[in-house]
């Protein structure tokens, strides 16, 4: 016999337990998003790979290892599955012009792909909601993207997520404090990892960000960008914070938090929780005013955020969110030719008038019907047998009390049923 084939490790099956509590999460984001005027869009998975290497930056964990590249193999062309989606929608709003007519706000959710070791909240088919602004200087979008997500575990019920904030100023800031930080790091060379050393004179700022524990205390030690920051950067943050302080939001300032960009500016953001371990960062954001224009577009602010999925639906079942089982209204027990021909009429009624039908296909003993209809948690059973078939009526037999069943005609059924869910009928039960 041969092995059966299993997933891609690194890439979930999400199953109908989960799978239920996902569409709930995801109906509560889109409740969410609409409450901030957020509209959606959806762009491919797959894109030319050249869109991620200038828009991620070539010296990125992302570009330099993560990234799912193939060649297409008609034309040669280099594609890739995409690692997130900021480029993608920024390609899209740059493609049809959708900034023509002033600042648009989008969103979207989805898989994306990062070829990372796989361990607990990281993936390699992973999901994200990105939220992106764009056309809005800011600070006060800035500032809302963050209520946003307040409000959102707020919304979800999630505890123990705290924010932190930094400003990454303008490139020539950084440009500044770039040579310092160099001479700095240079200084410690002997502490730097190898990802650190390649990274010395391409990407500095990253190496603040480094998550290796041996590299902590030197990088404690490194020159602060915020010391380096103009009026007009330190402006933009106190706007950001003051919103923050009226809204009652806690915040603080991380100066290692980074994105390494020259692109990305001003304002960054994550929110971490100490409850999923080393991977406790579930929405990371901040300003790319440099995007637009490194995509080829007319120069225009931009502000987002992205959401880990896996990672935000950990947090809410380790904090109980549990969903019952959803469970149809009625099971549909049938047994002979004539009887089924009228079942699936039954069905097709019942569920005209709303109700969720479980309609019992593959044939089978009342008995063994009954069991299945008994374990579908409905309220209540429709049997219809050949007595039932020729005489125009269904049994209705209660499942879960103790009330008798009775005979109603296929024409009163829709009603019998619907005040016997319902309880405004007149006799008060079947
Ligand atoms: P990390 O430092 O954890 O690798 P990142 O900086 O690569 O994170 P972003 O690109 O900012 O992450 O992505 C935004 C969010 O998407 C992260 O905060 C996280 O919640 C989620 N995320 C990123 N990579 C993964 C992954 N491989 N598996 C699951 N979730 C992920
Ligand atoms: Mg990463």
């Amino acid at each position: 016999m041969s092995q059966t084939l299993q997933a891609i490790r690194g890439m979930n099956d999400i199953l109908p337990d989960d799978a239920e509590l996902w569409e709930e999460f995801e109906d509560l984001v889109r409740q969410w998003l609409r409450a901030y005027g957020y509209r959606p869009i959806r762009m491919p998975i797959v894109e030319p790979t050249p869109l991620f290497s200038r828009a991620i930056g070539e010296v990125t964990d992302i570009v330099e290892k993560e990234m799912y590249s193939f060649e297409d193999r008609l034309n040669g062309e280099h594609l890739t599955l995409r690692p997130e989606g900021t480029a993608s929608c920024v390609r899209a709003v740059l493609q049809h012009n959708l900034l023509y007519d002033g600042p648009k706000r989008l969103w979207y959710m989805g898989p994306m792909f990062r070829h990372e070791r796989p361990q607990k909240g990281r993936y390699r088919q992973f999901h994200q909601v990105g939220v992106e602004a764009l056309g809005y200087e800011g600070p006060d979008v800035d500032a809302e993207q963050i209520l946003m997500g307040a409000r959102l575990w707020h919304d979800l019920g999630l505890r123990d997520i705290r924010l932190e904030l930094n400003c990454l100023g303008q490139a020539e800031e950084r440009a500044r404090h770039r040579s310092d930080l160099i001479a700095y790091l240079s200084g410690h060379a002997d502490r730097l990892d190898d990802d650190a050393r390649r990274r010395l004179h391409t990407n500095p700022l990253r190496i603040l960000d480094t998550k290796n524990p041996a590299m902590q205390e030197m990088v404690e030690g490194a020159p602060k960008l915020l010391d380096y920051l103009g009026g007009e950067s330190l402006a933009h943050f106190e706007g950001v914070q003051r919103i923050l302080r009226d809204a009652g939001i806690g915040f603080s300032i991380n100066p290692r938090l980074v994105r390494g960009l020259d692109y990305y500016n001003l304002t960054v953001f994550e929110w971490v929780t100490d409850r999923l371990g080393a991977q406790g960062t579930v929405c990371a954001g901040g300003r790319y005013d440099g995007l637009v224009v490194q995509l080829g577009g007319k120069p225009q602010p931009a502000c987002g955020f992205a959401m880990g999925v896996e990672r935000l639906l950990a947090l809410w079942s380790d904090q109980g969110n549990r969903l019952e089982r959803p469970v149809p209204d009625v099971y549909l027990v049938n047994q002979g030719e004539a009887a089924a021909r009228h079942a699936f009429r039954v069905a097709e009624h019942l569920r005209d008038i709303g109700l969720a039908v479980q309609h019992h296909c593959g044939g089978g003993s009342f008995k063994s019907q009954m069991k299945r209809a008994d374990a579908s948690g409905a309220a209540l059973a429709i049997i219809i047998g050949d007595d039932e078939a020729a005489a125009g009526e269904a049994t209705l037999k209660p499942l879960r009390e103790s009330a008798e069943q009775r005979r109603v005609a296929f024409d009163e059924l829709a009603d019998a049923v619907g005040a016997w869910l319902y309880g405004d009928d007149d006799d008060g039960g079947v």
